[in-house]
């Protein structure tokens, strides 16, 4: 389904981003991952290798808050391949500190990877999707992005700006056949979700109508919908995966 295309998928190493990797190398893609440390970069890109070694794959681990960083990765990227065909945005942090305890270093630290990651990317990738008169962006938001969480305030703060910069972004790019959509995942199976309280996390569990958490693989599915040409007429869309979960 994505045969030739080149991709980006920050927050690859790991969760649901190296399950996009796995999905689209799988249908054809030649994919640069992106994570936050060199270590976890070099596992990811060693793992996908070994798993199948026709894999084109390669990573990087850029500040996806630093314009040029991000830039001269994707100039190396079009030098390599010509051209960049689809960026998704991925990369997350989560908490569930109460607002009185928040500081406003962990607030910007969540708006910061949240969201001025993923303007920065879209920002840096617009000029070479607008040369070839093609692109997809795909960002990642959060089912807490329709009605909020009761604690965390960062967090589903940052996935509401996730959707407004979806939607306002598929208005100002659609005349450059670009299409901008997000994926709204629910609570799905990763470290993400390790890591939360059980307190938290059980309650959530017992209310979702499909009876369990979703697995990285069944997003991964949804990103290659999105990013195929069987979306071709999709823009502007926040398409939830959550097995119609409610926090
Ligand atoms: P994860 O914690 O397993 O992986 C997060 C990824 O983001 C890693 O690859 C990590 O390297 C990268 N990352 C984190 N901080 C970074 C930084 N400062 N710079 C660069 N990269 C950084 O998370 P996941 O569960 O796979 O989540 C992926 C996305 O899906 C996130 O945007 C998350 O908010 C969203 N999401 C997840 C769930 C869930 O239940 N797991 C639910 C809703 C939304």
């Amino acid at each position: 389904m994505l045969e030739n295309k080149i991709a980006i998928v920050t927050g690859g190493t790991r969760g649901i981003g190296l399950a996009i990797v796995r999905k689209f190398l799988d249908n054809g893609a030649k994919v640069i991952l992106f994570g936050s440390r060199e270590e976890s970069v070099n596992k990811a890109v060693d793992l996908l290798r070994n798993e199948n070694d026709t894999y084109e794959v390669t990573g990087y681990y850029p500040n996806l808050c630093k314009a040029e960083e991000v830039d001269e990765i994707f100039k190396d990227v079009v030098d390599k391949y010509g051209h960049i065909d689809i960026l998704i945005n991925n990369a997350g942090v989560t908490a569930t500190t109460p607002i009185e305890e928040y500081t406003v270093d962990e607030f910007d630290k969540t708006m910061d990877i949240n969201i001025k990651a993923t303007f920065v990317c879209s920002k840096e990738v617009v000029k070479y999707m607008k040369e070839e008169g093609k692109g997809v962006i795909i960002n990642t938001s959060s089912m807490v992005s329709l009605y909020g969480q009761p604690r965390g305030v960062a967090y589903p703060t940052s996935k509401y700006a996730v959707n407004g910069l979806t939607k306002s972004l598929a208005r100002e790019l659609g005349k450059y056949n670009i299409r901008v959509n997000a994926i709204a995942p629910g609570v799905t199976n990763t470290d993400m979700v390790a890591n939360l309280p059980k307190e938290y996390i059980e309650p959530l569990l017992k209310t979702i109508p499909l009876g369990r958490v979703g697995e990285p693989e069944e997003l991964a599915n949804a990103y290659l919908f999105l990013a195929s040409d069987l979306a071709s007429y999709i823009t502007g869309a926040v398409l939830s995966v959550d097995g119609a979960a409610m926090n």
